[in-house]
């Protein structure tokens, strides 16, 4: 690689494992030189993470990063030089969001750590791109989990999965792990080669145990060290390493679309005997019907709750099914499992740690869903019982909104949040986790046929009996929350943060006019996680007034910063309240947009189809047209941003026929045009296939 330009450098070093010393130098331009520190600390410590836990030495005398501000892509790992987007590099706290932090503590991690998982070793192949990139985003997730709180790391992971993810396996680019054919590889970036992979690879990390996988990676960079592999060559040298077979395993890599796995309880009090049966069911994808799909070998963690909410021991003397530390390995479309000495009928807490990214289906009642959000000794199911109970609230008054009765919100939803925001000693980011109702795009995952005016009005009505019900609390909690203190990137600062935030934006929901606290915080903070939560709440509510205010002077402010500039234009066009179709057309003809730049259409034309779903789906269309005309006008300058922003359209048969059709005929006119690119006609042509 070779970058030129009029650039200013940040340097340090790093002593390696083997004592050799690296010189590390981040470029960029003159005027961001005081946005690099951070990025230089993630580096070192991911350096160092390497050399731990995976044994893994850099092998140069010079690394080195340069930001770049068009850049379709996060970064490059290119050898020696990586190169960033500005986006996922430069951070002072004045102008960068603890999400902007974590992002590029993130980026930097994954870029360092395709040294080995990519450049070393590398693809034979691009039907191979998930080796390097599944893998990478393993790590770099095992890395964000040890500096940070691992538990939140997986919520949200799972939560990527789940709506992005399942959306994009449910749709007409459903594709393998390892794709068997494809028209332009630009197309395959996508959340099921990354996101998807890296669940794969950490289902073999399930399945063999921190050691056994361990000794997998050493012999799979041992082994291939300088070559171009396949995908069969990482499973092979876990599998040789640890003397498995993982043969029925490797469908995962083969086989598209999100398995549901499907759970059934018996007790039978004489015998005192509890068994569950697991039906695991594939789905038609466009490369293979369900009928065609073969089980997969699934890690599926669980554990069994006793009346006082401990985990009782899982005694089997069935062997039909291999279980070890809790995880079952489950290989049939069917079986069932059978535990002895179980003394009263116990609730199953099942999937535990997201252990496979499947869609799990058990009947729980609200009262078990109540006593696993309190006692569940996994971090994880303790946060997904509570989404599991919210999204049964929200469904329930969403079919009485549709039968025309007036919906109430069950008192035990709102008395378990009561609860969260009462308990001492709880982690904040975990708290800030369990408060968050499940997303619009996540119930949407969850429904047959896609109505998002239903969900969204279902959801916000749930919402707004939380905050009146909870208003005292939530106030409590902010005040006690919000200190002054030096602002530091740290975990815990961040989680407190994020608590405080979240109570924040649940008191500008609540009847109460709360728009002064929020005014307040935008005008006194010294940091923008702080000023940017102010905005957003006030962007975010019917407050109007305030949020215009706000709104101009931040970009008064701030509008050198294009960054930070960026970060304006999203949390408009991303919000209910301000992303109208309308709005979004005069953000596009702002001084602050610049088609050709990615970020700034990323900012308005990404966060308007993917957050501002209500604004989006409009019952006239004006949202699907507005997309496809910049999805055109895009193609001619740069097709991989226009194919990347078709995917909102493409998943049309989910909706509802009056909505899908209209999606659909937006698709028809861009796939009327001259001379499409290849990037988007692959996609339109496969939607409309
Ligand atoms: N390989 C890069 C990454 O995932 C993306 C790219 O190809 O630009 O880190
Ligand atoms: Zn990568």
């Amino acid at each position: 690689a070779l970058v030129a330009g009029d650039l200013k450098v940040k340097d340090d070093q790093f002593v390696t494992m083997s004592g050799r010393e690296v010189e590390l130098r981040i470029f960029v331009e003159p005027q961001n030189i005081d946005k690099t520190d951070y990025a230089m600390d993630a580096l070192k410590r991911s350096m160092k993470w390497d050399e731990e836990v995976y044994g893994r030495e850099y092998d140069l005398d010079i690394f080195m990063i340069v930001a770049v501000d068009d850049f379709n892509m996060g970064a490059m790992e290119n050898k020696g030089l990586n190169i960033f987007n500005s986006s996922c590099v430069l951070a002072n706290p004045q102008t960068a969001t603890d999400a902007a932090y974590q992002r590029i503590e993130a980026i930097v991690a994954h870029e360092y750590f395709h040294n080995w998982s990519g450049n070393r070793v590398t693809c034979r192949d691009w039907f191979q791109l998930s080796l390097k990139e599944g893998f990478t985003v393993f790590r770099d997730a095992q890395f964000s989990a040890d500096m940070n709180s691992e538990t939140v790391k997986r919520i949200e992971d799972a939560t990527m999965m789940r709506t992005v993810q399942f959306a994009e396996d449910a749709g007409p680019m459903a594709h393998p792990v390892q794709p068997d054919s494809f028209i332009e590889i630009s197309n395959f970036y996508t959340v099921t080669i990354y996101e998807k992979g890296a669940e794969v690879v950490g289902m073999i990390h399930k399945l063999l145990g921190k050691e056994g996988f361990r000794k997998g990676s050493d012999l799979y960079f041992e082994r291939h060290d300088g070559q171009a592999v396949t995908i069969n060559e990482f499973v092979s040298a876990m599998e040789d390493a640890n003397n498995v077979s993982l043969a029925q395993f490797k469908r995962w890599y083969k086989q598209a679309g999100t398995p549901s796995v499907f759970v059934s309880s018996a007790y039978d009090t004489d015998k005192k005997q509890y068994a569950l049966t697991f039906k695991q069911q594939g789905v038609d994808t466009p490369e293979a019907k369900a009928t065609e799909k073969q089980p997969y070998l699934i890690p599926f963690e669980l554990g069994l709750l006793d009346a006082d909410g401990q985990d009782i021991e899982l005694n089997t003397t069935d062997d039909s099914v291999k279980i070890q530390d809790g995880v079952l390995q489950l290989t049939e479309s069917e079986q069932t499992l059978v535990f002895e000495n179980i003394d009263v009928e116990p609730v199953p807490s099942l999937l535990r740690d997201f252990s496979a990214p499947v869609k799990l289906q058990y009947d729980y009642s609200r009262d078990q869903l109540l006593f696993l959000m309190q006692h569940d000794n996994d971090g994880f199911n303790r946060w997904d019982a509570g989404q599991t109970l919210a999204l049964d609230v929200i469904l329930e008054v969403m079919q009485a909104q549709q039968k025309g009765k007036t919906p109430s919100v069950d008192g035990r939803l709102i008395e378990a949040y009561r609860a969260l925001l009462n308990s001492t000693g709880v982690d904040h980011a975990m708290l800030a986790k369990m408060l968050m109702l499940p997303g619009v795009s996540y119930i949407a995952e969850t429904q047959p046929v896609i109505d998002i005016a239903v969900i969204d009005a279902a959801r916000t009505l749930v919402r707004s009996a939380l905050a009146n019900a909870l208003n005292a609390e939530m106030y409590a909690l902010y005040q006690s929350l919000n200190v002054r203190q030096d602002y530091q990137p740290e975990p815990e600062q961040m989680a407190s943060r994020s608590l405080k935030n979240a109570a924040l934006s649940y008191l500008l929901s609540s009847d109460v006019d709360y728009a002064q606290l929020a005014v307040q915080q935008f005008t006194d903070s010294d940091n923008m996680t702080d000023t940017m939560a102010a905005l957003a709440a006030l962007v975010n509510s019917n407050h109007q007034p305030e949020a215009e205010k706000a709104l101009e002077a931040f970009y008064q402010q701030w509008k050198e910063e294009p960054l930070v500039v960026n970060q304006w234009l999203a949390v408009q066009a991303g919000s209910t309240e301000f992303g109208q179709v309308e709005r979004i057309t005069e953000l596009l003809e702002h001084e602050a947009f610049d088609i050709k730049n990615p970020n700034k259409v990323r900012s308005v034309l990404g966060a308007f189809a993917g957050q501002s779903l209500v604004n989006f789906h409009r019952p006239d269309g004006a949202g699907y047209r507005l997309l496809a005309e910049n999805i055109i006008k895009l193609d001619a300058l740069n097709p991989q941003i226009a194919a990347r922003l078709v995917a909102p359209l493409s998943k049309w048969k989910r909706y509802v026929a009056a909505q899908g059709e209209m999606m659909k005929a937006e698709l028809q006119s861009i796939m009327a045009q001259d001379d499409l690119s290849r990037d988007v006609y692959e996609i339109v042509s496969k939607s409309l296939a």
